[in-house]
């Protein structure tokens, strides 16, 4: 490839290593390999019938046409009720953007506020695409290792050292892909009395899985704990994971005025405003039965509970209950130094991964790719019958190291 042609921001970034996983194990199975893919990252479920109808009755009104740059007045009054109702918080009409999917939410924010050089705080593991995104947008990002003796999770004394007078950004997502953990109120009080020190820090909470959740505890998020920082906080959510609508794109941003004037000015320029078609269908989503909510949720339980006795029966493997989100970030140290059949050494999680996809036909993520090792991650968003054949096949291969 001729790389003078392409731009140095987009060569400091690298393709989605979950896609590029997925990729692998679909090219394996074109070849004929019976592959289990447990690397989505997206519900096994259609997109509840109500929500379907809607869109295919918006189709028939005519609403196949641009909306609003920042998205439907009607679907950016179902966001501000929704902030209300399930989060006690409130923002206006002129605070809210819509956007495709929470990804692009993510990015347009990012884009919209970072100068080079800035630096983003973003805890590990965490979700694959923000440290590339930060890259992306010329800023730097800063992953702050946080192991599972900490519940993988930030800790004060951890924030502490990771801030610098060029902090930008702390990136917070809870509960987390891939680990599954969720900050507790005492947490985000910790976290905040902390914030107050740095006032030049922003908080970005990526909120996607906060209806995939395990424990019944409440669910607080941070500006319910600090409602002093609502002008410093960009707060992310959208519809793909809540309501199995991954392939419609309707994310959201909501922060102050000022901001999401800047994300509309960004968003006008780049993509303009998000699927009408797909806009009808998350004002269902979010207006109409929440039942979809809480069935699934149950069915996830199920999965996580019983994906979690089988990796746990592993000899070789072992994973804490995740609190939320619909993956098993399994810790996989005791495999390496390890040899497969064919005498290959196991000197990290890439290597496990490998093997596991090579030889047993089970296509995970390794923990490199979300900034802590040596773990992989499973996802639990398909049937029971995969997950029990993925984890037969894991407990098969990990038996035939030597
Ligand atoms: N944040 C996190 C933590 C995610 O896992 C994902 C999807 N994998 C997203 C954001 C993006 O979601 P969307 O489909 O709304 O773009």
């Amino acid at each position: 490839m001729n790389s003078s042609r392409i731009a140095a921001r987009v060569q400091r970034i690298k393709p989605s290593p979950s896609s590029a996983a997925a990729d692998r194990a679909n090219e394996l199975r074109r070849q004929g390999h019976s592959i289990v893919n447990l690397v989505v990252g997206e519900p096994d479920f259609d997109t509840p019938a109500h929500i379907r109808q809607a869109a295919w009755e918006a189709i028939q009104r005519g609403e196949t046409r641009y909306t609003n740059n920042s998205g439907t007045v009607e679907l950016r009054q179902a966001i501000a009720a929704k902030l209300v109702r399930e989060n006690g918080l409130s923002y206006g009409l002129d605070e809210i953007i819509v956007t495709s999917g929470a990804k692009s939410a993510i990015y347009t924010v990012l884009a919209a506020t970072l100068e080079p050089g800035d630096e983003v705080i973003i805890p590990a593991p965490y979700w694959v695409s923000y440290p590339d995104m930060v890259l992306a947008c010329d800023g730097r990002p800063v992953t702050v290792p946080c192991p599972e003796s900490d519940g993988f999770k930030l800790t004060v004394e951890r924030l502490r050292s990771a801030i610098t007078p060029c902090t930008r950004w702390l990136m917070l997502n809870s509960p987390s892909n891939p680990t599954g953990a969720s900050y507790t109120a005492d947490e985000y009080r910790a976290l905040a009395d902390l914030l107050l020190e740095h006032p030049q820090v922003m908080l970005m909470t990526d909120d996607i899985y906060e209806h995939i959740r395990y424990d019944d505890s409440d669910n607080p998020h941070i500006l319910n704990i600090e409602p002093g920082f609502r002008d410093r906080t960009v707060l992310i959510n959208g519809v793909s994971k809540t309501y199995a609508m991954t392939g419609w794109r309707i994310g959201y941003a909501a922060a102050s005025a000022d901001l999401v004037a800047a994300f509309n000015t960004l968003q006008s320029q780049s993509s303009g405003n998000t699927c009408s078609v797909s806009q009808a269908a998350a004002v269902a989503a979010l207006e109409g039965d929440q039942s979809f909510v809480s069935e699934s949720r149950e069915v996830y339980r199920q999965r996580r509970d019983r994906t979690l006795e089988s990796i746990n029966a592993i000899s070789g493997l072992s994973c804490a209950a995740p609190s939320g989100a619909f993956y098993l970030y399994v810790d996989c140290a005791d495999l390496l130094g390890r040899r497969t059949p064919a005498g290959k050494l196991l000197a990290d999680d890439t290597d496990v991964v490998m093997y596991l996809l090579e030889n047993a036909g089970v296509a995970v993520v390794a923990g490199t790719a979300y900034g802590l090792s040596p773990y992989f991650r499973m996802s639990i968003a398909s049937s029971q019958q995969v997950l029990d054949e993925g984890c037969a096949r894991i407990a098969a291969a990990v038996d035939a190291l030597i």
